[in-house]
């Protein structure tokens, strides 16, 4: 399944964070496992529609679908050439499909800061260029060899080294490899490349408890926000100290401990949301009298690919998927009404599952 790796500096709470994410596994019945390597965290996907799926249909159980966080130990300055935990912390991010950089925004005399000062964008600029540099380094190592024959007029060369030299001048630009625009044929090559800076990145903006409520006078984030508005990246305002408690709650107390707060949804679970989103995830139901649960599968999937999430079996022997959107069996209250309604549809081979779909699969053992 796919994983977003939780980044940043020393001292920024990275650790308070991850500890929340995997407390909140923890407590989940469904995922007794979660914690089994103590580098991954599993925690569910809140989705308000699974719980109005739950009280339409009434199953004697609930499952959600989960997403995982990976904690990658400390950058440094100097990662890429092998300070601190250096290589090491390299090819753990190499391992993540999507990278979740906490960035420390807020201001606590008692923790010190690995520069001296708080101050985000620095930060971020030096985690990012650490990327960028040990990305410069994965496209050097080939640069010369296919320049060479490139020049010898080598069709395949020729390709490879545009790319190259494409990648080449975004570094040394400081531009990570994701913002850089290429045609479908060298998107390809890119991914074999296997770059840090291909990854989707979001950022997670760490306020003090006490400024919760009041974001917008938090100058840090204010900063972050627009940083990340330039190159189109999400940011999630979290106080992963508060995290922490929230995490140990579960159900009204949460609901009511967040009300106390005054917010609506915990910083862990925007997140969880991001996270997913950011990686092209979706969500689609089955709700059956033994259970409804929530399944994960990729944008742009078909019905039998989204079957064979569930087992292979219903990939092989996929015959048609009975579908109804949740918008429409929410509305009708009941699977009967939007089957009368004609809201429920049979989808063949070809269709693309959409987020909401509820799918009844039928297939051949
Ligand atoms: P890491 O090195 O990035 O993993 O950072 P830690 O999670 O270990 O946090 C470093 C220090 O900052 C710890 O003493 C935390 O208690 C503190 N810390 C983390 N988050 C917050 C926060 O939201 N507010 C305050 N005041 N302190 C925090």
């Amino acid at each position: 399944s796919l994983t977003a790796g939780i980044v940043g500096l020393p001292n920024v709470g990275k650790s308070t964070l991850f500890n929340a994410i995997t407390q909140a596994g923890a407590l989940s019945a469904n995922y007794p496992f979660a914690t089994i390597d103590p580098n991954v965290g599993i925690v569910e996907v809140p989705d308000d529609r699974l719980n109005k799926l739950t009280e339409l249909v009434k199953p004697k159980k609930t499952i959600p679908t989960a997403f995982e966080f990976t904690d990658i130990a400390g950058i440094v300055k100097g990662a890429s050439k092998g300070e601190g935990l250096g290589n090491q912390f390299l090819s753990h991010i190499r391992q993540v499909d999507a990278i979740c950089q906490v960035v420390r925004c807020f201001d606590d005399e008692n923790v010190t800061h690995v520069s001296g000062k708080v101050d985000p964008i620095e930060d971020i600029e030096t985690i990012n260029l650490e990327l960028i540099l040990a990305d410069l380094e994965t496209v050097m190592k080939r640069y010369d060899k296919v320049e060479k024959m490139a020049k010898q007029k080598d069709k395949e060369s020729m390709f490879e080294f545009e790319v190259l030299k494409k990648l080449r001048e975004a570094f040394e630009n400081e531009t990570p490899a994701r913002a850089v625009e290429f045609t479908k044929e060298q998107q390809k090559y890119v991914k074999q490349l296997h770059l840090l800076t291909v990854k989707p990145m979001l950022y997670a903006a760490n306020v003090g408890e006490d400024e919760l409520l009041d974001i917008e006078q938090n100058e840090h984030v204010q900063r972050v926000k627009e940083f990340a508005a330039a190159e189109d990246a999400e940011v999630i305002v979290i106080c992963a100290k508060v995290e922490a408690e929230i995490a140990e709650l579960e159900g009204e107390e949460k609901t009511e401990f967040l009300q106390e707060l005054g917010i609506e949804e915990s910083g862990l679970d925007q997140l969880i949301k991001a996270s997913y989103n950011m990686l092209g995830l979706a969500t689609y139901f089955t709700a059956g009298e033994q259970e409804v649960r929530a399944w994960t599968f990729r944008t742009g999937m078909t019905a039998p690919e989204a079957a064979g999430i569930i087992h292979t079996d219903f990939q092989r022997g996929f015959i048609r998927a009975e579908i109804v959107s949740y918008e429409d069996l929410a509305d009708a209250g009941s699977m009967a009404v939007a089957k009368e309604r004609g809201q429920v549809r049979l989808e063949g081979k070809e269709y693309i599952v959409q987020d909401g779909d509820v799918i009844h699969f039928r297939f051949n053992v």
